[in-house]
């Protein structure tokens, strides 16, 4: 069954007379495109994962999804894999604060937004300078079936994953049809696990290497976190104590005067 919502629609039929450039990027009220602000961006992995993968196989399948959107030469951006979390909520918690987290909703009444969503991502992102600050993915384990083999009665999970890594880099639906970053998929589909020119096209608008902070690039941080000791940090803010803190926790009331949120759903 192939079922798209209200919003993926609207979408594609108000850019249909667009032109040969089939990408989408999320923009701003400006127009601006939305981007990372640094070369590096880390996800973390909810290892509490759905019925068919094991927590292994779910983190491996991220980690394979992080990589196909790393190494493009006219993009600035890598996605580092940072491994698992203790952590499982969506947009800015008030801690840890930002953390961008693949997550799992699985079990009756996991999956708390529409029913026709296979999986979505969060982003928030400050609707003045454009900068993303946080892309949470959720992967719909409640209502659909899922495979990792190419089975014919259930999504490939790689492939959605795929997707929703592109929206939490800034990246709409495509209207090509043959882009990992088109609005729809099919049961049994698995070619859009890998990036068609279309998709890398667009990170390379959103993210063009001449435009690059001046930060550090990924593979400078600590080892990615293991199922057995997950990224987990420890609220140690005191009260009484003024030094424990979390920065974010300061700034997060302000900040959320002129941030953004969209989810961009990925219709099945
Ligand atoms: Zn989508």
């Amino acid at each position: 069954m192939r079922l798209v919502i209200a919003a993926a629609t609207a979408l594609t039929l108000a850019q249909l007379g667009a032109p040969a450039q089939a990408f989408v990027l999320v923009t701003n009220d400006l127009g601006q495109p939305v981007f990372w602000p640094t070369r590096c961006v880390t996800y973390h992995t909810n290892p509490d994962t759905i019925d068919e993968v094991t927590p292994e196989q779910g983190m491996s399948l991220a980690a394979t999804a992080f990589a196909a959107w790393n190494d493009n030469p006219c993009a600035y951006v890598e996605i580092e894999d940072g491994g698992a979390t203790c952590f499982d909520e969506a947009g800015i918690a008030d801690f840890p604060g930002p953390q961008n987290i693949v997550m799992w909703r699985d079990g009756a009444g996991a999956w708390p937004y529409t029913e026709r969503v296979i999986a979505l991502t969060g982003l928030i992102y400050d609707n003045v300078t454009a900068e993303i600050v946080d892309a949470d993915i959720e992967v719909n384990g409640d209502m659909f079936e899922f495979d990792t083999n190419g089975s014919p009665q259930a999504y490939d999970l790689l492939q959605a994953l795929t997707h929703e890594v592109g929206h939490g880099l800034g990246i709409d639906h495509s209207l090509d049809e043959r882009a990992t970053m088109f609005w729809l998929s099919a049961p049994g589909e698995t070619a859009k696990r890998v990036l068609t020119a279309d998709d890398e096209a667009a990170l390379c608008a959103s993210h063009p290497v001449a435009s690059a902070p001046p930060d550090a690039v990924c593979g400078s941080g600590t080892a990615p976190a293991t199922i057995d000791a997950p990224y987990c940090p420890v609220d140690d803010a005191d009260p009484n104590c003024s030094g424990g803190t979390l920065p974010f926790a300061v700034s997060l009331p302000l900040a959320l005067g002129f941030l953004y949120r969209r989810r961009r759903p990925h219709g099945a």
